[in-house]
């Protein structure tokens, strides 16, 4: 896992739009930090910038010390869950884990071996053959974070992963989310609105606003003040 560096970093849509405003934040490797906030203060800009679809308009992000603008996205490692997942509906869920491994060339042997430890690591094995349309969300969900991991991304990125999920199955999944993350060790970052599920999970929060960084700490210290 990573160190991920934000230094100084702003984001600008169009002429007008200050999206991202002078964040500063030091990840530590394999931390989990939760970004919480209302809608429309900067969190998935702030994915975009990481996951390099988008450049700082001013500022630099810096990945275990390196300047994250001199690395094309496919080289930064980075792994996205987007809120819909966006799988390959038509794939079994074995080829969906294995889809970044094929296009980065990974040989055959390796991809089955890494495909395996996931399915195993995510606990779907028995769903290795099945089409993806066929599963519950919990399961998609699942299928969606072991092909993020499958490339071995050094940060991993998480918007809203419990969103699309039976708010019944919400809090049972989302214990099986986290204990999956420290298994990896992965140094992640994990978007929510829901700031109940950011005191659950967080090793450090960040809750924005207005694109800035209103508050950093620990989910004991953040909230807990009289
Ligand atoms: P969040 O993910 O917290 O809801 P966003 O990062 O999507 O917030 O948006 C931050 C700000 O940037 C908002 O004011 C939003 O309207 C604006 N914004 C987001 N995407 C665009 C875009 N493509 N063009 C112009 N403004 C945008
Ligand atoms: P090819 O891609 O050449 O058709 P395979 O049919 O062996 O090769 O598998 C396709 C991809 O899906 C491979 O990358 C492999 O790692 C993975 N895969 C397929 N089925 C399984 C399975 N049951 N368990 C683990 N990995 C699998």
């Amino acid at each position: 896992p990573a160190t991920l560096q934000f230094n100084q970093v702003s984001y600008q849509y169009g002429s007008d739009t200050l999206a991202v405003d002078d964040i500063n934040l030091l990840i530590k490797p394999g931390n989990l930090v939760v970004l919480v906030g209302p809608s429309g203060c900067g969190k998935s800009t702030l994915l975009k910038l990481v996951a390099g679809l988008i450049q700082p308009t001013w500022g630099t992000l810096l990945l275990d010390g390196t300047d994250v603008a001199s690395l094309p996205p496919q080289q930064r490692q980075v792994g996205w869950v987007p809120q819909s997942y966006a799988l390959f509906d038509h794939l079994s869920v074995a080829d969906n884990i294995a889809f970044g491994l094929r296009m980065q060339g990974v040989s055959r042997k390796k991809r089955r071996q890494r495909t395996e430890n996931l399915l195993e690591l995510c606990h779907i094995q028995a769903l290795a053959k099945r089409a993806v349309n066929e599963l519950s969300g919990g399961q998609r969900q699942r299928v969606a974070i072991a092909r993020a991991l499958a490339v071995q991304p050094r940060v991993l990125l998480l918007d809203e992963p419990l969103a699309a999920l039976d708010p019944q199955l919400r809090s049972s999944l989302r214990s099986n989310l986290v204990a999956l993350l420290r298994e990896t060790g992965v140094t992640t970052l994990f978007v929510t609105h829901d700031q109940a599920e950011a005191l659950a999970i967080a090793d450090k929060i960040a809750v924005l606003q207005d694109g800035r960084v209103a508050q950093y700490g620990n989910p004991e210290t953040l909230w807990n003040q009289p």
